[in-house]
């Protein structure tokens, strides 16, 4: 293979810019070109292309967002958006592609690869951690880090006014950035979609630990499951203690990235030009157990994410 596309697409996380100076290097190495796209699938529809080269990537390892920009295309839903995209592909020369992104992007390639047989390797590239055949996802770190921030500042002061703290965080229909952030932030409570929350027990737990001495509390509330302002309100109306709502909203999807996305993004990059460059397409790569991995994406993408269970119950006997 000597020319592949490269694209980000769906919502940008943390650690994408230094995926597309792997990949782009990686390839120079190898004596491979890259044609970069802009504005993800968007951007292979209406032909925005731009050359990648050594240099392009330099000075972005330590930037968030995505330098390539990425867009939600509803086009490439549809047969003639598809059609459009293999068009600017054979135009190119580009007989490979590369996509950083999330869930909704991998079935984008899915159907690259499996109906227009264009070899194609998928990068996890989202803050959210809800894809279930890897580990971790690109920028899920980074983002629970400027949550635990967020939090260590919000505790300060719910501290000095002996109140409640809830904290909405990102993660769509998962539940991740909440457990960990939770965990690693000493909160209280997570509410997540995975489980169903009982309000009864959010206040026993709560008064448990004023009787046990607290003067403050966090709780963390999943986007899946419902607002803080609204979470925040309905625990006012059966607690006399003070309650105060934070949504931390998109400053968690940017941001310098972190060491562990910086790595990952290393060696996702690294791999799948490694793939492409051996003719294999039709992957997507990923970290289990500290190593990283290929496997099939028409596998990947229906496989079913598993909450983990074991670090609820931690949190829940340590956060007393
Ligand atoms: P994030 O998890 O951060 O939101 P994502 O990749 O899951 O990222 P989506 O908006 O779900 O984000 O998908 C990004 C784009 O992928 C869509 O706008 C669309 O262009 C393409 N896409 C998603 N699903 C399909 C599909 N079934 N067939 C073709 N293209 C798809």
């Amino acid at each position: 293979m000597k020319r592949i596309g490269l694209l980000t697409s769906g919502g940008d996380a943390p650690g994408m810019n230094a995926a597309i100076r792997a990949v782009v290097r990686t390839a120079i190495y190898f004596g491979m070109e890259v044609v970069g796209i802009e504005r993800g699938y968007k951007g292979l529809i209406d032909d925005l292309t731009v050359p990648m080269s050594m240099r392009s990537v330099s000075n972005i390892v330590h930037r968030g967002g995505t330098m390539l920009r990425t867009a939600r295309c509803l086009e490439m839903f549809e047969r003639e958006g598809q059609e459009k995209a293999v068009k600017t592909l054979a135009e190119h020369g580009i007989e490979g592609l590369v996509v950083i992104g999330g869930d909704g992007s991998f079935r984008g390639a899915k159907c690259l690869t499996e109906t227009y047989g264009i070899p194609t390797i998928g990068i996890p590239g989202t803050i959210d951690n809800d894809l279930a055949y890897t580990d971790y996802t690109l920028g899920f770190d980074t983002a629970v880090n400027t949550c635990i921030e967020i939090i260590n500042k919000l505790r300060d002061t719910m501290e000095s006014h002996e109140r409640i703290s809830v904290v909405e965080v990102m993660g769509r229909h998962c539940g991740d950035i909440a457990l960990y952030a939770g965990i690693t932030s000493g909160a209280e409570i997570i509410i997540v979609p995975e489980i169903p929350y009982d309000m009864d027990d959010v206040i026993m737990r709560i008064n448990r630990s004023r009787e046990n001495g607290k003067h403050s509390n966090i709780i963390v509330v999943a986007e899946g499951v419902t607002s803080a302002d609204a979470f925040a309100e309905k625990l006012q109306s059966v607690t006399e203690h003070s309650v105060r709502s934070t949504n931390i909203g998109h400053v968690q999807r940017g941001g310098s990235p972190s060491m562990a996305d910086r790595m990952l993004a290393a060696q996702f990059g690294n791999k799948a030009v490694r793939l492409l460059k051996d003719g294999i397409g039709n992957r997507v790569v990923g970290i289990r157990k500290n190593e990283i991995i290929d496997m099939d994406i028409i596998e990947a993408v229906s496989m079913k994410k598993r909450f983990n269970y074991e670090l609820y119950e931690t949190l829940q006997m340590i956060s007393m």
